[in-house]
């Protein structure tokens, strides 16, 4: 009998030319975007760009809002949220895809700049989960502002260019490294050892730390800052290569922060293709997931309240509080956040039967959280078969999953924060192999149904 057990498929298997070539020039456009946006602020610069060249405006420019009216609102420069005006009334909720624009990488400390055994270093302070080992002897490249005291932003990104030098962080030669190679994973790399080969040539100018006035002057003479402009500065290290096709079939992407900007690009190209939808669509993109959604500018801040009330009173011509509460809870939302890929080389961490697999279609997780489901916003069965019906409905290849094996480990979204706002919410994304690494690997048929289906989604 046709669809009595479940099945999985691999979205290429029996694949047209046509929809294979649709798919990957899809993911060219993403590509090159991970390319040039590498942090949140780069991203959210990016995503002004496209939603301004698709018409949309600042919130801000409007005094009233119809329907297929399209805004967008920026949250410090770190995170940005997008609507489309639906036909119907706001109070009947919004369709909201939800997504974060920070990935883990290196930032540096406050005061960074140091010289010990002839070299010049950048302390760091490591940002989300990373595994520190993977950012030892890679090319790293520098991105971020500073902001002077008298509040001129200037940015900086030094390694992306072709003609930029890179940083790195010298790992332990193996002739050296008995010793360290009988500690624990966990003990054997220090977060306070990972110090950054900023420079070598000493400057005469100085009596003293001949090395370090070496680097500030190239800094001052580059940027115009001081040693202690660092202070009010926000920079990070991250991966100076670009992002690949990975595979002799160039089936899949290898690339840094993957985890969440795959989600976070198609969601915004799907908010930009919605037109006029029934229902409202918003694309909201957050900043500091990687360290639980903390701070003004993530997912348990005010922001995304605030900015509904103000399109909610745009689009009313009398507004009471009311208005945003039928509206938060008419609401559903796929918070967009990638999960972990079945990796056959640790096969002892995954549930085969609850686990995903690279090109296997969009990723449903209808809970993270660890052990006992602790911290998961477990989603409801009437919502998830709603959403699972839309997407079968419009051709989006899905699949479900769990992050891996019961007790050995876990892991959350925004999700959960969503959901206290009293809305409807389900985790939908891309599986990743080796996420949170330098490297991640992505298929480009799982980035295309992201597409899809958040398309499906506002447009449902
Ligand atoms: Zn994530």
């Amino acid at each position: 009998m046709d669809g009595l057990l479940y099945e999985r498929k691999n979205g290429f298997d029996g694949i047209s030319a046509k929809d294979k070539s649709e798919i990957f020039d899809f993911c060219a456009e993403y590509s090159h975007a991970i390319t040039v946006a590498k942090t949140e602020r780069e991203f959210s610069d990016m995503s002004v760009s496209l939603l301004e060249k698709a018409g949309f405006v600042e919130l801000s420019c409007k005094n009233q809002l119809k329907p297929g009216d399209r805004v967008y609102s920026v949250n410090r420069g770190k995170g940005i949220v997008a609507f489309v005006i639906g036909g119907e009334p706001i109070e009947n909720g919004c369709n909201i895809v939800g997504a974060h624009i920070d990935s883990p990488r290196l930032d540096l400390k406050p005061n960074p700049l140091y010289e010990d055994g002839g070299m010049a270093y950048f302390k760091t302070h490591y940002y989300g989960g990373i595994r520190k080992y993977q950012w030892l002897s890679i090319p790293l490249s520098l991105h971020g502002v500073v902001v002077k005291r008298d509040g001129t932003q200037i940015t900086v990104s030094i390694g992306e260019d072709k003609n930029d030098p890179v940083f790195c962080i010298a790992d332990l030669l193996p002739h050296l490294a008995q010793l360290q190679a009988e500690k624990k994973l966990s003990a054997a790399f220090e977060g306070e050892k990972l110090n950054v080969i900023v420079g070598n040539i000493p400057c005469e100018d100085a009596d003293k730390d001949k090395l370090k006035y070496g680097v500030m002057k190239l800094l001052n003479e580059k940027y115009g800052i001081c040693e202690a402009d660092f202070i009010t500065s926000e920079l990070e290290l991250v991966p100076a290569f670009p992002a690949k096709d990975l595979g002799l079939d160039r089936s899949m992407i290898a690339a840094y922060g993957q985890d969440d900007r795959v989600c976070a690009y198609t969601a915004l190209r799907a908010v930009i293709d919605a037109k006029t939808p029934v229902k409202t669509a918003v694309c909201l993109l957050v900043d500091k997931e990687e360290i639980g959604s903390e701070g003004n500018t993530g997912m348990q801040s005010r922001f995304f309240e605030n900015t509904l009330a103000k399109v909610c009173s745009l689009c009313k011509e009398t507004y009471n509080d009311l208005v945003l509460r039928e509206c938060l809870s008419h609401s559903s939302c796929l918070s967009a956040d990638v999960g972990a890929a079945y990796d056959s080389n640790y096969a002892e961490v995954y549930e085969k039967n609850n686990a995903c697999y690279v090109n296997g279609g969009l990723l449903l997780t209808k809970y993270t959280g660890a052990r006992g489901k602790s911290a998961a916003s477990d989603a409801n069965a009437e919502f998830m078969a709603k959403i699972c019906g839309m997407f079968d409905k419009a051709g989006v290849l899905w699949q479900c999953a769990e992050l891996g094996k019961i007790d050995v480990g876990g892991g959350g979204t925004i999700a959960c924060y969503v959901a206290n706002l009293d809305i409807e919410v389900l985790d939908a994304g891309v599986p990743l192999q080796a996420m949170h690494s330098p490297y991640e690997v992505a298929g480009k048929f799982d980035i295309y149904m992201a597409y899809k289906g958040y398309n499906a989604f506002f447009n449902n």
